[in-house]
């Protein structure tokens, strides 16, 4: 498939991760904090764009500042975009317009399934799964979410590759 998307997802330190998405346009790097089960959020976004729901939302605290990414279905495309808000204790019910939008862009919906499988893959066979939760520490790695998006992905978006034949 081919990959005019970039997508990071690295544990950087104890409780925190860099997500890092780049359409080569532009590029948005958050450092995500452990407050969340963020992987398994992204993983659970992304998977529901396979299901019947078109619009998809899930946050990231940055520790105070929220992200929040927006994934809209359209036919085979998702528009992705990413909203800014200081304080994620004030603005977890705030409308996305509210929020300070950072990035955007529209990505076939096979190929961000494939770069967010690929780097969740990543993450697991970097750390392993004791690993992760020695560093995420409040979640486990969310091993049902990647096989649940891998198992879509390869269903409806026909990728080639198998993805982690290492998969437990
Ligand atoms: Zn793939």
């Amino acid at each position: 498939m081919a990959n005019g998307l970039q997508f990071g997802w690295e544990l950087s330190g104890s409780g925190w991760a860099t997500c890092l998405i780049n359409d080569g346009h532009a590029e948005r790097k958050d450092i995500v904090s452990y407050c969340t089960d963020a992987l398994a959020d992204l993983l659970h976004g992304v998977a529901g764009l396979y299901g019947p729901a078109p619009v998809q939302r899930f946050s990231f605290d940055l520790e105070p500042a929220e992200v929040r990414w927006v994934l809209r279905g359209r036919g085979a495309d998702v528009d992705v975009t990413i909203y800014r808000f200081p304080d994620m204790s004030a603005s977890f019910d705030a409308p996305d317009q509210d929020g300070t939008r950072v990035w955007s862009s529209t990505q076939p919906r096979g190929l961000l399934g494939h770069v967010v499988v690929e780097a969740a893959l990543s993450v697991l066979k970097v750390h392993g799964e004791d690993g992760y939760r020695a560093k995420w520490v409040l979640h486990p790695f969310p091993v049902a979410a990647l096989q649940d998006l891998r198992r879509l992905h390869l269903q409806h978006d026909g990728c080639d590759l198998r993805h982690g034949v290492a998969m437990p």
